[in-house]
């Protein structure tokens, strides 16, 4: 035992072998009992260190590690115990001790803290139940995919058969306007595969002429949602002739409003463009025979009219009475000659006017135009005119605008009940993509079966008031010129309501 090592500041102190009396039995089986559990005190922290390593998803390391010093503390309390039986480091032994008690206090305090928690931590009966629910519900989960995959490559075959039945182009495209499918009409009518469709193949086969057009409609379509419509030329693999068509697409918008697909069609319209130019064509010569024909006649009539007012001038005064019912009479033809010359020229010049430039019009300045212009008929029929104008302004050609109004209001006033004293209302308001103009009256009304012909030219059903038959025509041709619509609603002796409809992107700013 004089081998150990002694320390001269403890060596005031007697080694704990005294107290055993240095009795064999005694000292060894506390030095080896005191060195077996200082040995195991010291493996077990080697342990908690594996475990700090291999599982850094466990949230209490620090646990861990006060633990493994608490054990080593410990393990050395023991080690000081062998020590102490030969060589009294007391002072030693007990800062040992100390630090060893403060780390058992903290450790022990700190696992009551974190018990409850510990708690909460899953068996691994309890994890091995949790992985069979989440293998179940995995399963479940795999076969609903299985499932809705299968209903969709269902759906997507009908989807697929459905537009190939169909005579028309169908297409669609993914919200940002990226084409991502065609059906079969496409590939026949334009020659191309799959892979160059889908790489934008449509701005090769759409008439240079129109691409740029239909390139802007289509990104504006896409940056707003709006409804894609235009007409275009598209090229036919068959034999490389290009034919018009007319392009239609929609979007599909979720809950909140955000386009999720874009579905589109392109009809083959050739035919019908064809026939519509034509008669566009003939259309147009008439409107200049028909002008040049009413400027032709207004000399002519002047010239009547002037010798008509001769000759009464120069009757004798005996005749006058037996001739004045005849120049009354002679005189009312020639206005009602001038009257139909005048409409006529209106006619001539709807697509003279057409070229006049679209202005901001204020609806209600025209009504004012209207009642001053019209004040005598207004007052002699007491009549009324009221206005509900939602929106009061639009975009359009002031003399169009003006010729629809005048004549609808004309007809308003003209055609009042006998026993009614005439009330106008003039409405305006957007419906959906369209301008709505409405004019009611309280008038005679208009039978059933005359609602569309008051639209032909010359077609007149009530003698009871001067015109020419031309007015509601001139109505009608400017609002299909901006590929409007007018009808009527109206029964016998209850009124008529005109409605004119056109395209909101014809008569409003975009960013009205
Ligand atoms: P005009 O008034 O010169 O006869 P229009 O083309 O303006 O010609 O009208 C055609 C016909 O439609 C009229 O003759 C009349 O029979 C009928 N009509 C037009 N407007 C009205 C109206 N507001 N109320 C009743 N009938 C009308």
């Amino acid at each position: 035992m004089e081998g150990l090592v002694s320390f001269s500041m403890e060596s005031a102190f007697m080694p704990h072998g005294h107290c055993y009396y240095w009795e064999p039995f005694i000292l060894w089986s506390h030095a080896i009992s005191d060195s077996i559990i200082a040995i195991a005190y010291f493996v077990i922290p080697l342990s908690l260190i594996r475990i700090v390593k291999a599982r850094n998803d466990f949230k209490y390391m620090w646990m861990l590690i006060l633990f493994a010093i608490f054990i080593l503390g410990c393990g050395a309390t023991h080690v000081m115990d062998v020590i102490n039986i030969w060589e009294p480091f007391y002072r030693t032994d007990s800062v040992i001790r100390i630090i060893t008690a403060l780390a058992s206090i903290g450790t022990a305090l700190l696992l009551i803290f974190i018990t409850p928690r510990l708690i909460m931590i899953p068996s691994a009966e309890q994890w091995k139940q949790l992985n069979e629910e989440l293998l179940s519900l995995n399963e479940s989960l795999e076969s609903q995919v299985n499932e809705r995959t299968a209903a969709l490559q269902e759906s997507g075959a009908t989807f697929k058969f459905l537009t190939d039945t169909i005579p028309q182009i169908v297409w669609t495209a993914k919200s940002n306007g990226e084409l991502d499918y065609y059906n079969d009409n496409w590939y026949s009518y334009t020659g191309l595969n799959k892979e160059e469709s889908l790489a934008s193949g449509w701005q090769k086969v759409i008439h240079f002429q129109d691409l740029q057009n239909v390139v802007n409609i289509w990104n504006h379509s896409v940056e707003t949602g709006v409804k894609f419509q235009t007409e275009f030329r598209m090229r036919n693999a068959q034999d490389g002739s290009y034919r018009w068509h007319l392009g239609r697409a929609l979007a599909m918008k979720d809950k909140q409003g955000n386009i999720s697909k874009w579905f589109g069609t392109a009809t083959d319209m050739h035919d019908q463009k064809q026939k519509s130019e034509e008669l566009k064509r003939v259309n147009h010569e008439l409107d200049n025979f028909v002008y040049t024909a009413s400027h032709d006649l207004k000399a002519p009539v002047t010239n009547l009219e002037g010798l008509m007012n001769l000759i009464e001038s120069r009757t004798p005064a005996s005749c006058t009475d037996e001739l004045h019912p005849l120049y009354f009479m002679m005189n009312k033809q020639i206005d009602k000659l001038k009257l139909i010359i005048h409409d006529l020229a209106d006619v001539g010049r709807i697509e003279k006017d057409a070229t006049e430039a679209f202005e901001k019009i204020e609806i209600r300045k025209i009504i004012d135009d209207f009642i001053v212009t019209h004040q005598e008929a207004i007052a002699k029929k007491e009549a009324s005119i009221h206005t509900d104008l939602k929106p009061d302004h639009l975009y359009f050609s002031p003399i169009h605008l003006r010729s629809i109004l005048y004549n609808l209001l004309d007809n308003a006033i003209k055609y009042s009940h006998p026993s009614m004293e005439p009330k106008v209302l003039i409405a305006t308001e957007l419906q959906d993509e369209y301008w709505v103009l409405k004019v009611s009256d309280n008038g005679i009304g208009i039978p059933e079966e005359y609602h569309d012909k008051i639209f032909e030219m010359f077609k007149r059903f009530n003698r009871y008031a001067d015109g020419t038959g031309m007015g509601l025509y001139i109505v009608k041709r400017i609002v299909e010129k901006y590929q409007g619509e007018v009808s009527v609603v109206s029964e016998t002796g209850k009124g008529a309501t005109f409605v004119i409809k056109i395209p909101n992107t014809v008569v409003m700013h975009a960013s009205e």
